[in-house]
């Protein structure tokens, strides 16, 4: 079992990945969580690029495109499919989705593209449930700044870059309904995760 947390920044994916990993390992489960970009050593250094590089340094938009997908190819052949293939459940912070909505949605590049490049660096992979915490930027962007976590690079980023992103996520669940569970993140944190645990639990009647 695959599944991806999507959302914007602010939107609470740590803390819910963390709940969900640890209520599936109290039912004994495998459980591997993971996260893009960064999850590897290659991974790592592909952060860095992406993230710490910003201004007149920052990747051109392209390039970030391919940065992002030669982190997920290296994520997906060294960590995803092959604890899949033991049986374990994955839960990943962003995949796919995520490339679609920033360097997509966000920077502008042709989403038919993000997702042509996605798929080759996935080998077409797809997870089985996304959660997408959806939160409006306001409440995110403050969110996040109260935590002091990154927010030079952020404040470089529009109010509407963060709107262009929110609605793209919104944007792929709606067109795939069944695929997504797409929660108001401004809602208890225990209230989603039970949310997320009844969901997931339906993918795991044995
Ligand atoms: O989820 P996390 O906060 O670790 O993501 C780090 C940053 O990477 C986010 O602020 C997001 O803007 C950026 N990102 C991106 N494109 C992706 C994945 C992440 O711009 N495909």
């Amino acid at each position: 079992l695959f599944v991806v947390f999507e959302g914007g920044e602010g939107a609470g994916k740590s803390t819910q990945l963390r709940a969900l990993a640890e209520q599936l390992r109290g039912q004994g489960r495998e459980v591997v969580v993971t996260r893009e970009p960064g999850a590897t050593p290659v991974g790592e250094r592909v952060r860095s690029l992406v993230l710490e590089n910003s201004g007149a340094d920052a990747p051109s938009p392209r390039a970030e495109a391919l940065l992002y997908a030669a982190d997920r190819a290296h994520h997906v052949a060294t960590v995803v499919r092959p604890a899949l293939v033991r049986g374990a459940v994955v839960i990943s912070d962003r995949y796919v989705d995520s490339s679609l909505a920033y360097q997509g949605a966000g920077r502008t590049l042709p989403v038919e593209e993000v997702s042509w490049l996605s798929s080759w660096a996935t080998g077409g992979l797809k997870p089985d449930l996304v959660v997408l915490l959806d939160v409006d930027p306001h409440t995110g962007l403050s969110r996040v700044a109260s935590r002091n976590q990154g927010t030079d690079r952020l404040e470089a980023e529009s109010l509407a870059f963060h709107e262009r992103v929110r609605y793209a996520f919104l944007d792929l669940a709606a067109n795939d309904p069944k695929r997504y569970l797409v929660l108001d993140a401004s809602r208890p944190a225990e209230e989603i995760s039970a949310l997320v645990a009844r969901r997931v639990q339906e993918f795991l009647v044995d």
